[in-house]
């Protein structure tokens, strides 16, 4: 403002001056409104009401008996200073293939206005979820009557989460948000160890991402509405044909008794290589949950950083290359050398018979990585199964204060590095088989995720830690 030009009518200059003075001073002394996020959060119960054939595991031989705890999806719906929203949904399931998941981003954008980047879908990975359709299909021996019911639960899930996530945004609050990381230490990198020998090792190999990263959501007056925590470890705990969401399901539940009217939701990390070990035992499954959720209240207790009303975020699809698929003979001769109906054998016959039909392959795969900055916390995540390998080197580059999530967006396949690829077994190759894959990931996966990852974190002003030139001597 002009001073010179701005004058009150009828009054001499010297009276307007004062005034103009009181005017500015009260401005100054006036207490600001602090920018502050809204947060709100929703739940539904995803346990499907009737038996149904349960994910992850090729071995069960009938559908669910049962639970030991219900199923759930959970949303947490932010809005910044600017208005600029976002929500990050949490599922207790094995993974969500790539059609539900387009459905539901679809869906999303139709009713909220909401683009990819600013949605994180995230599953669990509990095997002890209910099945959906065009998930890991080859594996389960699934009749029509199952088939039916895999296909009838799948049709309906897209619409109930986007309910899910229309009612977090209409349950918008004022709210704080803190983040900070702990650690525990339930993870075994299972590539590395061997578990029929766990009782005799006195040394485990790496590598693990044992890091325990937290989401404070509090109100104004300091009230918990929503605890976000996330691991990097697969929850293989049980293989029975109870519903639960293992591991996480129990922390769930037991950081919601320890803070009641809070809502504790569990978001999975680059766990693709690690199994918690020794498993298969419910006592166990229930002491990992709170192994877990003791870690996370130390966090909350001690360990956070206030988070700045200000969001950004970015999402790509990057055509990750797959190499072609073996040739009709090398898939005959496999098939032969199979034991009858396993799910490899199966995986070698569908093959053969695309390659029959004249088929060609695609040579890439839209694979989605995606970043936010949540005030100054960085979160990175990765779609499929992701190995523990990858959030370690976007630890290195960004500092261990980063955040990053696996099994987001679509649960496409395993997700190895280079090193992985080199080595084989289950993660570098058996497992593309496991998700129909016709081909191998081809070696410049690894590179590919990570440098997308960097661009997208240099994008959204996301630090580097430090790095001098010189020596400071500290
Ligand atoms: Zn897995």
């Amino acid at each position: 403002m002009n001073h010179n030009t701005f004058r009150l009518p009828g009054q001499p200059l010297l009276i307007q001056s004062i005034f103009i003075l009181a005017l500015s001073v009260s401005y100054y002394i006036m207490p600001a409104q602090p920018a502050i996020w809204k947060a709100g959060v929703a739940k539904i119960n995803i346990t499907p009401d009737a038996p149904m054939w349960m994910a992850g595991y090729a071995a069960r031989t009938s559908p669910s008996q049962g639970k030991i705890q219900d199923l759930w999806a959970k949303a947490l719906a932010l809005e910044d200073k600017d208005g600029t929203r976002s929500v990050l949904v949490t599922l207790d399931l094995v993974g969500l293939p790539k059609p539900i998941s387009d459905e539901i981003r679809d869906l999303l954008k139709q009713e909220l206005k909401l683009e990819r980047s600013q949605i994180i879908l995230n599953t669990s990975h509990t095997h002890s979820g209910p099945v959906l359709e065009n998930a890991l299909s080859d594996i389960y021996p699934l009749d029509d009557q199952e088939k039916r019911k895999v296909s009838e639960y799948s049709k309906t899930f897209p619409g109930k989460i986007k309910d899910l996530v229309v009612n977090a945004f209409n349950a918008l609050q004022p709210a704080k948000l803190y983040s900070g990381n702990g650690v525990t230490r339930i993870a075994v990198n299972r590539r590395n160890n061997i578990e029929r020998q766990l009782e005799i090792h006195t040394e485990l190999e790496g590598p693990n991402d044992f890091a325990v990263p937290v989401i404070k959501v509090e109100n104004p007056a300091g009230d918990l509405i929503a605890i976000a925590f996330g691991y990097a470890c697969h929850p293989t705990v049980l293989d029975t044909t109870l519903w639960s969401g293992d591991y996480p399901g129990f922390a769930q539940i037991e950081l919601e008794k320890a803070h009641p009217g809070a809502m504790a939701m569990f978001f999975q990390g680059a766990g693709a290589d690690q199994n918690p070990m020794p498993r298969r035992s419910i006592p166990l499954a229930r002491q990992y949950g709170r192994t877990l959720a003791a870690a996370v209240d130390r966090v909350l207790e001690e360990r956070m950083t206030e988070l700045e009303p200000v969001f950004t975020s970015d999402y790509q699809e990057i055509p990750l290359g797959i190499n072609p698929p073996p040739t009709r003979a090398e898939l005959t001769q496999y098939i032969d050398s199979m034991v009858p109906d396993g799910y490899q054998k199966r995986w070698a016959q569908h093959v053969r018979d695309r390659i029959d039909a004249g088929e060609t392959f695609a040579p890439s795969y839209p694979f989605p990585v995606q970043a936010w900055k949540l005030g100054s916390q960085p979160i990175f995540t990765i779609g499929g199964e992701t190995v523990s390998g990858y959030a370690l080197q976007l630890k290195q580059i960004f500092g261990f204060k980063a955040f990053v999530m696996g099994y987001c967006n679509d649960v496409v396949s395993y997700i190895p590095t280079a090193l992985i690829l080199h080595e084989g077994g289950y993660e570098g190759c058996i497992a593309q088989q496991v998700y129909g894959l016709t081909g191998t990931w081809t070696y410049d996966t690894e590179n590919q995720i990570i440098s997308h990852l960097v661009e997208m974190g240099k994008k959204l002003g996301i630090p580097l830690p430090d790095h001098r030139i010189f020596e400071t001597g500290k």
